[in-house]
């Protein structure tokens, strides 16, 4: 194994990396408030002679922890917030709610910060050794829908490092290729006049059959957008649960996900033109706030190629007999397609980088990668077939196997970020893909005028 000197930190701080991964998991906190998990990083970097940078972008929950000096600079990320609505004990094959508890760690970001952290110690000793280059871990709040690393990529935290190289819980290992969506997310309120339904309903104009309406123009505008292009929606107000009232108020969130930045936006426009629409047809009044944006994510070859390389030439993690008993039982509980079914139910191999090919999702790593050179690594945390923001994946994160292949994540990240701090030429080249990718620079897909969800009143 190359570099193993340094990858093999990694296991010397397996325990503090596992301990951050399960306190973060038993107590598990939503966007914005990841105070103790912030505090619990952070603490152990200082120890550990990091430079702690708070309040990046004004987000109280958004930090730097930066070792070493100058050039090669390599960041790596970590994420910590969970899912609401995720109620599930750890380790544990069937579906039971832990008692009190609505929150939980469907998405593994509890892995994602115990991986990176023991990652960023196992670059740290390289650095110590060469006496030059520095490591930044970025600690990034509210991933799930928040769009923290937006905000952060707004405020140009990203232009002092020459790459990113992040991971995420997934089902196997293997280099991402895929790109994501950008995204636009908006919602549409709609304020009408109440009135007796069944007495004075001329006297009503109803807000909720404006959302309707809109609903039914979108459903058309289906057939006509690209391919690739999605429209999600849902209700945030309903007006009310009585029929007998012609519901005066109503707001329907839009998720508008397209190839790019632009694309999005163009589409978005045209949502709004059916909104303006539906509030003429019923005679309401209707305005729009904006939620959150993500970019495209833009992918580097050179990067994906060096992060593929310390895969295969890092150890995977062996299943257990306790593992595999496990997935055996929790596997019973899951849709597995006959694919699925026929590979066995830990990877156990890492995957050769699949050809690039469109994917339905969005992620503000993808706002991260029009700033620097990123690359994502997908680590095979979870048994074959499990859906992330399930129970399933929630109770997978506190288990035994996820916390291995959690520590072969951080030896992973280590063993990219060393083979690109050991060759400048290879750095050279990522930041030459990145520009040729990116020739009008990064524009936000945020409005300036609009705050992190933390600094709005
Ligand atoms: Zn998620
Ligand atoms: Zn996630």
């Amino acid at each position: 194994m190359l570099f193993e000197q340094y990858i093999n930190t990694v296991d010397q701080v397996a325990e503090q990396a596992c301990a951050i991964s399960d306190a973060l998991w038993d107590h598990t906190e939503l966007a914005y408030e990841e105070f103790a998990a912030v505090e619990m990083i952070t603490k152990l970097l200082e120890e550990h002679g990091f430079t702690i940078t708070r309040n990046i972008a004004g987000i109280p929950t958004a930090f730097t922890a930066t070792y070493g000096s100058g050039k090669p600079a390599i960041g790596v990320q970590a994420e910590y917030d969970g899912l609401d609505g995720i109620s599930q004990e750890g380790f544990c094959p069937e579906r039971k709610e832990r008692p009190g508890v609505t929150k939980g760690h469907g998405c593994g970001h509890n892995l994602f910060a115990g991986g990176s952290v023991a990652a960023v110690l196992a670059i740290q000793s390289y650095i110590k050794e060469k006496g030059q280059g520095s490591v930044t871990l970025f600690g990034c709040p509210a991933e799930e829908g928040g769009a923290g690393k937006v905000y952060m990529a707004r405020a140009g935290v990203y232009h002092d490092v020459d790459a990113v190289v992040s991971w995420h819980p997934e089902k196997m290992y293997m280099v991402r290729t895929r790109p994501s969506l950008a995204n636009i997310c908006v919602n549409f309120s709609f304020e009408g006049i109440a009135a007796h339904a069944g007495g004075a309903p001329h006297k009503g104009r109803s807000a909720l059959d404006a959302c309707e309406l809109m609903n039914v123009g979108v459903q058309f505008l289906r057939e006509h957008m690209d391919l690739t292009s999605r429209v999600h929606y849902a209700f945030l107000d309903v007006g009310g649960t009585a029929p007998n009232l012609v519901q005066p108020h109503a707001t329907v969130q839009y998720l508008i996900r397209a190839v790019d930045s632009e694309s999005v936006r163009e589409l978005y426009e045209r949502v709004h033109r059916i909104a303006q629409g539906a509030a003429l047809m019923t005679d309401t009044t209707m305005t729009c706030d904006f939620h959150s944006a993500y970019s495209n994510l833009i992918t580097i070859p050179t990067l994906q190629a060096t992060a593929n390389e310390a895969m295969h030439d890092i150890p995977l993690p062996v299943p257990t007999e306790e593992d595999l008993a496990f997935a055996a039982e929790i596997q019973k509980t899951m849709k597995l397609t006959a694919a699925e079914k026929a590979m066995p139910p830990y990877a156990l191999k890492v995957l050769d980088p699949a050809p690039p090919v469109a994917h339905g999702g969005s992620t503000d790593t993808a706002d991260v990668s029009w700033n620097v050179p990123t690359v994502q690594l997908h680590i095979g945390n979870w048994v074959v077939g499990t859906p992330g923001h399930s129970w399933q994946s929630c109770s997978q994160c506190r288990a035994p196997y996820a916390k291995r292949s959690m520590l072969y994540a951080g030896k992973a990240v280590a063993g990219t970020a060393i083979r690109l701090m050991e060759d400048p030429a290879l750095l050279a080249q990522a930041r030459k893909e990145f520009e040729a990718q990116t020739p009008g620079g990064y524009i936000c897909p945020i409005p300036d005028d609009v705050l992190p969800p933390p600094l709005r009143k």
